[in-house]
């Protein structure tokens, strides 16, 4: 497996990869958990070279604070990414290498992007789609893999994609969860003890109650500060959204009911 930590270095890499090779790409911000390992797993089976990324994009962060407790474990994400098929890591050594402009030209939606996460979010999807549109341009990969979970950035990402005529394929996989039900999160690492207990009952409630009025006091009575609990109609099912805080993290979830 080969470690890439400048853009040179990724495009000469893959200037190098022969024509009939197929690529899938797995970018993420590292902290990697079993969710991102089910997208290494997706694309090792269906490529037959993978690219996996580690980047905390400080662009798509509108909290200083939550950028600079980003949890890092970049040994164990190398051990992960090697194990689940990886063959190249791209971890860019500098925001610099990423934003050469200093992030003066930026991607933006003009609708989705400013509700559910993104009203409380300002500024959020542009950072992640400028960051994926890069490194999009950079792998020039056949496929690249996202995790439902983030469902509301899945569709911008997809949307963006068809938008601007990109070659890439983008594959969605389905959200992989603890045994509590607990949709696994790189944020998870900072709940504290106390907040773990509670944390899979956003699962649970989301799932279990019927009316969205009747989960969010559910969930405020479990502890949670419920940022947002919305129901939407989604090709014919609906598709229930929440975000919601335990002390200093915020986590979110979704599901189809
Ligand atoms: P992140 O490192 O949190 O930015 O996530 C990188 C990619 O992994 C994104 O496409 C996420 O949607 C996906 N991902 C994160 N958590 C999960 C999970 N529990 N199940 C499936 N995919 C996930």
């Amino acid at each position: 497996m080969k470690i890439l930590n400048t853009v040179a270095a990724l495009r000469e890499w893959r200037a190098s990869v022969p024509g009939g090779k197929t690529i899938g790409l797995v970018p993420t911000m590292g902290a990697l958990h079993l969710g991102h390992a089910s997208l290494l797993d997706a694309s090792e089976r269906e490529n037959d070279l993978t690219i996996a990324t580690i980047f905390v994009n400080p662009t798509q962060f509108n909290q200083s604070t939550d950028f600079e407790k980003y949890p890092k474990t970049f040994e164990s994400d190398l051990a992960m990414c090697e194990k689940y098929g990886a063959d190249v890591v791209f971890s860019p050594s500098s925001a610099d290498e990423m934003y050469p402009d200093h992030f003066l030209y930026r991607v933006s939606e003009h609708q989705l992007s400013n509700e559910l996460c993104g009203e409380f979010r300002p500024g959020h999807f542009e950072g992640v789609l400028t960051v994926v549109l890069k490194l999009l341009n950079l792998a020039k990969a056949d496929h690249a893999y996202f995790g439902e979970k983030d469902h509301q950035q899945l569709s911008l990402i997809s949307g963006m994609a068809r938008a601007f005529f990109l070659e890439t394929k983008i594959i969605p996989c389905p959200t992989v969860r603890e045994a509590s039900g607990l949709a696994m999160s790189s944020r998870n690492l900072r709940l504290s003890p106390a907040d773990k207990e509670i944390a899979p009952g956003l699962y649970r409630v989301i799932s279990d109650f019927i009316d969205p009025l009747q989960a969010r006091s559910e969930l405020e009575r479990l502890g949670f500060r419920v940022e947002y609990l919305v129901d939407r109609e989604e090709s014919g099912a609906i598709r229930r959204s929440v975000a919601a805080w335990l002390g200093e993290v915020r986590l979110i979830d979704n599901v189809r009911i």
